[in-house]
């Protein structure tokens, strides 16, 4: 198989599949999804935690810390964030944060070396050049951060001061990550979301001084406003400063969970076939750039250590999106953070003062998660694999899990045969083999195997998958 996607004319993907296959879905962050989380005791999931630090072999770990805070809401936002808060409320979420990375030490055996460290929100850069220092100086003294860790911070353009970057770069962060969106003022304007080009070349020059090898831009396609010739020029510019990976993100329009995107509704979304070939067409430039396409959504440069990760099917996909570490459980700490740990997902309280207070009184505030059966894990795996590397080997996959895949996959792939019909992807005995043009529809793909897909007929908790 390719491993780069078939740069393809935006006519050439049938109007007809898009019609037919442009249906709400999971993204598969995680399976089974987190809408199926529900209130856990954290002690059973603290027993799912123990047997993975009893482990021998495989011991590393990620960790996630959020950031809630923002100056302002952008209408598009579907993250966890608080806007208006006072320095004294910030001081004592930070405050909390530290206790938290604490107690963790307790339930998860510090001695597990840190492989990657991301930190999102919000805004981690919404810190002050002293509160990034503190928090992560206090982290370093809890857990072991591997040699060649990989350390990864969010960074709006609009509030990143050369004193902040400077002090996420003394910490040790190696990637950063910009939310771009869109270079257009008009686009910007509609979504409440203020910054220039400039702002950006700026904080670009001031992390390649500081010899930062990894910026990766977030894009987001799907916007009112949004059309062929303006995000071809947010793709030319984005091009011209050349980060080493793009995220290009489709607006996810779920409303009924972030009411402030309803103002967005009303500025006029672009139908789902304008929305396919803004989409397609900004692709085509990234690849003709030279870029790879990586999963759903990402593009890297080919030396990239996510290109390298597709090319040798390494790549996996976590609640931050795509990632190269394989086999890592990932601990998240701040509020809402979810943690995947062996058999067992958990989130934060996603109530700030809820969260401060749990922790005031000496507890980790998991709320809710989910425990995986033996199915829900054969099934995550077979969904990682055609997720991140659109192939599954299925010898290797019933090894693995002891079972064989024609007897287990029987029903799934009797679901899949449209599917196979439309050209999406190819079944044989030995392997699931998604097409370039079957890419297009992943989400849809992975939505044959999804066990829970059924109990949630009926309600609208996804976004669109085309
Ligand atoms: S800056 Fe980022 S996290 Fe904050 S509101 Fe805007 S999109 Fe959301």
């Amino acid at each position: 198989m390719s491993a780069a996607f078939s740069p393809q004319d935006p006519r050439q993907i049938d109007a007809g599949l898009r019609e037919k296959y442009d249906v709400r879905g999971p993204r598969y962050t995680s399976y089974p999804p987190a809408t199926h989380f529900h209130p856990l005791k954290t002690a059973e999931v603290f027993a799912r935690w123990q047997e993975r630090n009893e482990l021998t072999t495989d011991p590393g770990l990620s960790l996630y810390l959020h950031i809630p805070f923002c100056r302002k809401r952008c209408l598009f936002c579907g993250c966890h964030t608080v806007v208006g808060k006072k320095e004294a409320e910030i001081e004592d979420y930070l405050s909390a944060l530290r206790h938290e990375i604490d107690l963790a030490t307790e339930q998860v055996n510090p001695a597990r070396p840190v492989h990657q460290l991301a930190v999102g929100g919000g805004t981690p850069n919404f810190l002050s050049a002293a509160q990034i220092q503190r928090l992560f100086s206090h982290l370093r003294g809890r857990w072991q951060l591997a040699d060649e860790a990989e350390l990864s911070v969010e960074i709006n353009p609009r509030t990143a001061t050369g004193e902040k970057i400077d002090a996420l770069v003394e910490q040790g962060f190696n990637r950063f990550s910009l939310g771009i969106q869109d270079f257009s003022p008009a686009v910007l304007r509609t979504v409440r979301r203020d910054q220039g080009l400039m702002e950006v070349e700026e904080v670009l020059t001031r992390l390649r001084a500081q010899g930062i090898g990894s910026i990766n831009f977030d894009l987001i396609y799907g916007l009112p406003g949004q059309d062929l010739a303006g995000c071809l020029s947010t793709a030319d510019k984005v091009v011209q400063l050349r980060p080493d990976r793009i995220a290009l993100y489709s607006y996810a329009h779920v409303p009924w969970i972030h009411a402030h995107q309803q103002a967005l509704e009303r500025a006029g979304l672009p139908e789902p076939d304008v929305k396919a070939a803004l989409f397609l067409a900004m692709s085509d430039r990234f690849l003709s750039a030279g870029y790879e396409f990586i999963g759903m959504d990402h593009f890297a440069l080919p030396d990239d250590p996510l290109a390298q990760a597709l090319k040798n099917r390494s790549l996996r996909r976590n609640f931050m999106g795509y990632t190269t570490g394989r086999g890592l459980d990932l601990l998240g700490l701040g509020t809402s953070a979810i943690s995947s740990i062996g058999s067992a997902y958990s989130q934060d309280d996603k109530d700030i003062g809820a969260y401060v207070q749990t922790l005031a009184q000496g507890q980790l505030p998991l709320v809710r998660g989910f425990l995986l059966s033996h199915d829900d894990l054969v099934r995550r795996e077979l969904l990682l694999e055609l997720f991140c590397n659109f192939h599954v080997d299925l010898a290797a996959w019933s090894q693995r899990f002891d079972l064989k895949a024609e007897d287990y996959l029987a029903d799934d792939f009797a679901r899949l045969e449209p599917l196979v019909q439309d050209g999406l992807l190819r079944l044989s005995p030995e392997a699931i083999e998604v097409t370039d043009t079957g890419r297009f529809f992943i989400r849809n793909i992975c939505m044959a195997f999804d066990q829970y897909l059924e109990k949630d007929a009926g309600q609208r908790v996804y976004s669109r998958t085309v």
